[in-house]
C-alpha cells in the first residue's frame, strides 16, 4: 500500500516563493498541502491559494492561522519576525520546520537551537543543491590555498530583496571562515571612503541589487599573477523550491535537532 503523503503547510504563500512552493507541492505525490498562511492583513486572505499561484482552484484558502489538522512539516519562506512566530507555533504543536527565511539574527539561530530539542528544524540560506555544493568546495579552497590569497564575496539580487548581504553570501563566508578557524570579525562590508587599503586576512563581502536577478554568488581568491573565482548562478526560483521540498520530505523522517541540506545530502 502507498505511504500517506506528508501534510505540508507553507509560511508566505502568496509571496514570490510562497506561490511556486505551493505549485510545485501540488505536483509532488509525496506532499499534501493542508495550509496557506499569511499575514493576517494580506489583501488575499480567504481566496485559494492555488489561484493565487495561478494554478486555478486547489481548495486551500489563504489564511493567517494553521487549520485544527497539524501538518507534518511546515515550510517557512516569509519574513525573520514570522519565522519567529511560526517557529514558537512548530515546537508547541510538534510541526517539523523548514525555514528558508533570511535576514535571521544570531538571537534567531539561538531560538533555532532550543526548538531543535523538541521538532526537527532544517534551516538554509539556500536550498539550491549547486550553493550547497558550492559551500563545500569554497571552505575546502580556502584551507589549500591560505592567508597569501584574498578572499572576497560579491552578491547579486533582484531589486525587491530586503536583506543585505544575502544569507547565502554570508553562508558562503561562514563555510570558508570555518574552514580557516576564522570568526565573523574577519568580514569587511561594501568598502568605501579613504582609508580602504585591504588587511591580510580580510574578507570582504559586497551586494548588488539589480533589476531580476535571482540570485548570484561569486567567491574569489587571488593573489600576485592569478585568481581563482567560484560561481554560482541561479536561473530561476524554482531550485530553492524543490531543494525545500525535498527538504520537507526528507524531514518527516527524521528525529528532533538541527539539519541544514548538507545533512539531507549527505555532503
Ligand atoms: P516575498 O516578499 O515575495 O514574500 C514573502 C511573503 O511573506 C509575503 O507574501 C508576505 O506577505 C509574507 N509575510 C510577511 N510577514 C508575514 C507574517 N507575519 N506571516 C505570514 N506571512 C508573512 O519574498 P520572497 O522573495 O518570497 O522571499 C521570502 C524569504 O525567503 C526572504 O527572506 C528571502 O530572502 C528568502 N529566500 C530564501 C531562499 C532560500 O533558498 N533559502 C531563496 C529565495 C528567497
Amino acid at each position: 500500500m502507498p505511504a500517506e503523503p506528508i501534510s505540508l503547510a507553507v509560511v508566505g504563500a502568496a509571496g514570490r516563493m510562497g506561490q511556486r512552493l505551493v505549485a510545485l507541492a501540488k505536483e509532488d505525490a509525496n506532499l499534501k498541502l493542508v495550509a496557506a498562511i499569511e499575514r493576517a492583513e494580506h489583501p488575499q486572505i480567504g481566496k485559494d491559494a492555488g489561484e493565487i499561484a495561478g494554478l486555478g482552484s486547489i481548495g486551500v484558502p489563504l489564511s493567517a492561522d494553521l487549520p485544527a489538522q497539524t501538518p507534518n512539516v511546515l515550510i517557512d519562506f516569509s519574513a525573520p519576525v514570522s519565522m519567529r512566530n511560526w517557529l514558537s507555533v512548530c515546537r508547541q504543536r510538534k510541526i517539523a520546520m523548514v525555514i528558508g527565511t533570511t535576514g535571521l539574527h544570531e538571537s534567531d539561530h539561538a531560538l533555532i537551537d532550543k526548538a531543535a530539542a523538541d521538532i526537527a528544524v532544517l534551516q538554509a540560506p539556500n536550498m539550491s543543491l549547486g550553493v550547497n555544493v558550492l559551500f563545500k568546495i569554497a571552505g575546502m579552497v580556502a584551507q589549500m590555498l591560505g592567508d597569501d590569497y584574498d578572499k572576497e564575496i560579491v552578491e547579486g539580487h533582484h531589486r525587491f530583496k530586503k536583506d543585505a548581504p544575502s544569507g547565502t553570501a554570508l553562508g558562503l563566508a561562514d563555510a570558508i571562515l570555518k574552514a580557516m578557524n576564522k570568526s565573523r570579525d574577519a568580514l569587511v562590508y561594501d568598502r568605501h571612503g579613504d582609508d580602504c587599503v585591504r588587511k591580510r586576512g580580510d574578507i570582504g563581502v559586497h551586494a548588488l541589487r539589480i533589476g531580476d536577478e535571482v540570485g548570484r554568488h561569486t567567491a574569489y581568491f587571488a593573489s600576485q599573477g592569478e585568481r581563482l573565482e567560484l560561481t554560482h548562478v541561479a536561473t530561476n526560483r524554482d531550485t530553492f523550491v524543490r531543494g525545500a521540498l525535498r527538504a520537507a520530505t526528507w524531514l518527516a523522517g527524521q528525529k528532533p535537532g538541527r539539519y541544514a541540506i548538507a545533512d539531507m545530502l549527505g555532503l
